[in-house]
């Protein structure tokens, strides 16, 4: 677990859109901090930095007290989780969960224990052997979200990781969210234009427009003085 600092961060894309504006922000360890801002205001871009999927073009960024701003996303100790989940096609719901680590020469026992331990803790047991497309969204979505959990990352981040699903399911997901992080602990930042998401979600919510932070409280503050 980690704590993540952003201090002055700024983006800029080539052909000048300042994408994130001297963003200020810092997520303790083991929060959860949602990003949240209507579509264009910078939250992909800010957490894209983070994960080192994109360059920073001002400010510093530290994770668990070390700089990071030239490490590459392999050097980050963190796991990202996309709308689009990204599994592969040809593989069951086991290869999927365990490929990461055999890829990191990760000892088979421990693979094995930790694909086992996050297919219980997501749910997936009855699909181990299933490929995706025999999934509904919803246990995709988990698949991908268990990719993240075996890793056993500094951080979790996530980049709507709901908007494809329908909205009972969003419901449910955003319950298993919760539990998860209850249970795990790890430091997360989670991206959404969608604001009872932020607010049910979020240790604390950043709301950014323009690339820039107009306010971070807890959903409960922000409810109350918005
Ligand atoms: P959000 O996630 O809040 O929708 P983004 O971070 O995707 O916002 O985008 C912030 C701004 O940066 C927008 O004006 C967007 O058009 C611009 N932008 C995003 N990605 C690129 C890119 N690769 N090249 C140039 N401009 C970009
Ligand atoms: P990690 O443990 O780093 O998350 P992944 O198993 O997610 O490893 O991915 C390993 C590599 O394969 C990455 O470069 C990733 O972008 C790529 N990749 C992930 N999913 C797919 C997919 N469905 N099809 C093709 N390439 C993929």
């Amino acid at each position: 677990m980690a704590e993540i600092v952003l201090e002055g961060v700024d983006k800029i894309y080539t052909g000048g859109v300042k994408a994130v504006d001297g963003l200020n922000l810092e997520i303790a360890d083991g929060e959860f901090m949602v990003l949240v801002g209507p579509s264009g205001c910078g939250k992909s871009t800010a957490l894209r930095m983070i994960a080192g999927l994109e360059e920073i073009s001002g400010g510093t960024l530290s994770i668990g007290g070390r700089v990071v701003n030239d490490l590459p996303p392999k050097s980050r100790d963190i796991a990202m989780v996309f709308q689009n989940y990204a599994l592969y096609p040809h593989m069951t719901v086991e290869q999927n969960l365990a490929f990461g680590l055999k890829l990191r020469k990760t000892p088979k026992p421990e693979i094995e224990r930790r694909v086992k331990e996050a297919a219980a803790m997501l749910g997936l047991e009855p699909y181990l052997k299933r490929k995706p497309a025999a999934l509904s969204g919803g246990q995709r979505q988990r698949v991908a979200m268990g990719r993240a959990i075996v890793r056993e990352p500094q951080a979790f981040l996530m980049d709507e990781p709901l908007s494809n699903l329908d909205a009972k399911l969003r419901v449910q997901m955003r319950a298993s969210l919760n539990q998860l992080h209850d249970r795990l602990g790890v430091t997360t930042i989670y991206v959404t234009h969608d604001q009872i998401e932020a607010m049910t979600l979020g240790d604390r919510v950043a709301v950014l427009k323009d690339g820039q932070l107009q306010q971070v409280d807890t959903p409960k503050n922000l409810f109350d003085h918005p």
